[in-house]
């Protein structure tokens, strides 16, 4: 090789150096969520520096999941797990947690994060007992549905970026305040225009909502589900309907994995309109992101209620 042809060999070795160097950042931080919203929300304050994966989709009943070999696969290289907590995942994400052997995800870690260590929980027993459902032994774990949840979960998610990723803690900082910023904000309008709603009588078909009637001020007078996670019976809906009576009740409020023929049955009989909510990101086509959940939660429920 001549001269001239080894400084060009040299000088195009040292630009793609440079350009490698000046490539954006790549994905320090994998994140594994058992939930599409906290996955929305990792999304939020990682930006480009985490890569995110849900368990779940919101077309899924998240109380009653398989543990695949996949999310095994997903959850062995994570550095950070999200889940909502509760024993919402009790089915799965024990035998997940156990398989994938991944010290850094366990519980206590800082690449644990427990939402529902985080948020003040509603609905939690005096006693732990299944005796009254299925699901829900340490508090209502549906704690999305209420957007100050979401604010504290989002502060705790940057400070855990922060310290699994010091090198990118300004980022991480800076995303998490921005976040904050702008979700106050929106907040703000969400109550606004949710003004009317308070003093409403809704009837859910399970116990999901708990923390977004809490924040409005809606009343639930009853649930299709006559315990949490067991499916509604014919007899139990009947006694929900005789209960009606002239109680003025304006919503039967379901997602959009439970079965509609409850829902559509009280709503024949009573004249109550049904409606389907986004309990989560990607739960109905509107709610795309986090705002737009919120957003659609609300053009629902003040759009379905009867003038
Ligand atoms: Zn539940």
């Amino acid at each position: 090789m001549n001269v001239k042809k080894r400084r060009r060999l040299l000088l195009a070795t040292i630009a793609a150096t440079i350009s490698w160097l000046a490539l954006p950042a790549a994905a320090e931080v994998r994140v594994f969520s058992c939930e599409p919203e906290w996955a929305a929300l990792a999304r939020e304050i990682g930006g480009d520096r985490v890569e995110v994966q849900s368990a779940t989709s919101a077309h899924q009943d998240v109380h009653y999941i398989q543990a695949r070999p996949s999310l095994i696969a997903k959850l062995r290289r994570a550095d950070l797990l999200i889940c909502s907590g509760a024993d919402l995942e009790v089915g799965w994400l024990p035998v997940l947690l156990r398989k994938a052997s991944n010290a850094r995800v366990q519980p206590g870690q800082v690449g644990n994060l427990d939402v529902s260590k985080i948020v003040p929980m509603l609905d939690v027993p005096s006693r732990v007992d299944r005796s009254e459902g299925d699901v829900h032994p340490y508090g209502n774990p549906h704690t999305q549905t209420d957007p100050h949840n979401i604010a504290l979960v989002a502060a705790e998610l940057a400070l855990r970026l922060e310290r699994i990723d010091p090198e990118n803690a300004a980022y991480y900082r800076q995303r998490a305040s921005d976040f904050e910023e702008s979700w106050g904000k929106a907040i703000v309008k969400w109550q606004e225009r949710a003004a009317s709603l308070r003093g409403m009588k809704i009837i859910t078909h399970h116990l999901a909502w708990v923390y977004m009637t809490h924040w409005l001020g809606i009343e639930v007078v009853g649930h299709l589900e006559d315990k949490p996670g067991i499916p509604p019976t014919a007899g139990h809906l009947a006694e929900l309907l005789a209960g009606i009576g002239d109680q003025k009740v304006e919503l039967i409020v379901r997602a959009n994995y439970q079965p509609e023929r409850p829902s559509e049955w009280l709503s024949e009989r009573s004249g109550i309109p049904a409606v389907v909510l986004p309990h989560a990101v990607g739960a109905t086509d509107e709610a795309k992101d986090l705002y737009s959940m919120f957003d659609d939660m609300l053009d629902r429920m003040l759009g379905a209620r009867k003038p």
